[in-house]
């Protein structure tokens, strides 16, 4: 393969990291019959995404295939089907888990851990291998909420909880098999980082969250009496404006329709417990 499709960068050895429209990932462990076994975290967002795939699984030789998706997005499950047509196992870790809810595997000597993610989508997971975490849209790095400043959580008090347990992961003693400024943390979409940048993403998306909350609390005005309202069509674009929001991002609006709604959920959440 003189030029692959796509390109690898080994993080630890045996696990890769992919970017394309989506990010994933590639581990490599040694499968029963003495072959190589690929464990492939999300499969792309085009087809271009599956013929490279499949180029790795022709270089590494793999005797067997598994996927497993950090959430059930098009952007990350686009070759889901067709690897499965070509023999890949599909991993279904459960889905609707609370944050922080851990489910292992064992691929032969491989060890994969999902920390139950929540937030992005019910079934928002990181899955890690060797002390990657490969986190899927439950976190946001620098480079991209540079240019999507509002995180796009549908459920913001959820979100917020995953985040902490995203964050106890990459910095806490015992969680992993490196130590903890050797943990990697692949998002969705942006740059691989480790260690303390991987921790500084969590923060990065948290405050992004906050800040997106406060604009939105001004957009939508003092709460009045009765249930809290949905912000309407002219709030939502108000404050997909005021947070500096590309026109790219509006032209999925029925999108941020919902993402609007999840964040006017937690600041009524807020007012209802009367946190400041
Ligand atoms: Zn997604």
């Amino acid at each position: 393969m003189t030029r692959p499709i796509l390109a690898l960068t080994e993080l630890v050895p045996g696990v890769y990291a992919w970017r394309r429209a989506s990010n994933g990932g590639i581990a490599v462990y040694g499968a029963r019959d003495g072959g190589r076994g690929l464990l492939l975290v999300d499969t792309g967002a085009d087809d271009r995404a599956i013929e490279g795939l499949q180029e790795w699984i022709e270089h590494f030789d793999a005797a067997e295939v598994s996927v497993i998706n950090t959430h059930d997005h098009r952007d990350h499950t686009w070759g889901n089907a067709a690897l499965a047509a070509r023999g890949a196992r599909l991993l279904a870790p459960p889905a609707g888990a609370e944050p922080g809810h851990r489910w292992e595997t064992w691929l032969n000597g491989l060890q994969v851990e999902c920390i139950a993610l929540p937030g992005h989508s019910p079934d928002s997971r990181a899955v890690i291998v060797r002390g990657v975490a490969f986190a899927g849209d439950a976190v946001y790095t620098p480079d991209i909420l540079r240019r999507m400043a509002v995180p796009a959580f549908l459920d913001v008090e959820r979100a917020l909880a995953s985040l902490d347990a995203l964050e106890a992961w990459l910095t806490r003693g015992e969680a992993a098999p490196v130590p903890p400024s050797e943990r990697w943390l692949v998002a969705g979409h942006g740059q691989p980082l480790r260690g303390s940048e991987a921790a500084g993403a969590v923060a990065a998306t948290r405050a992004a969250l906050e800040a997106a909350l406060e604009a939105l609390a001004e957009v939508m005005g003092p709460p009045s009496y009765g249930p809290a309202p949905a912000p309407d069509e002219e709030q939502v674009l108000e404050w997909l404006r005021v947070t500096g929001m590309s026109a790219q991002h509006l032209s999925s609006m029925n999108f941020w329709r919902r993402v609007a709604a999840g964040y006017a959920a937690e600041l009524a959440r807020r007012r209802d417990v009367g946190v400041p």
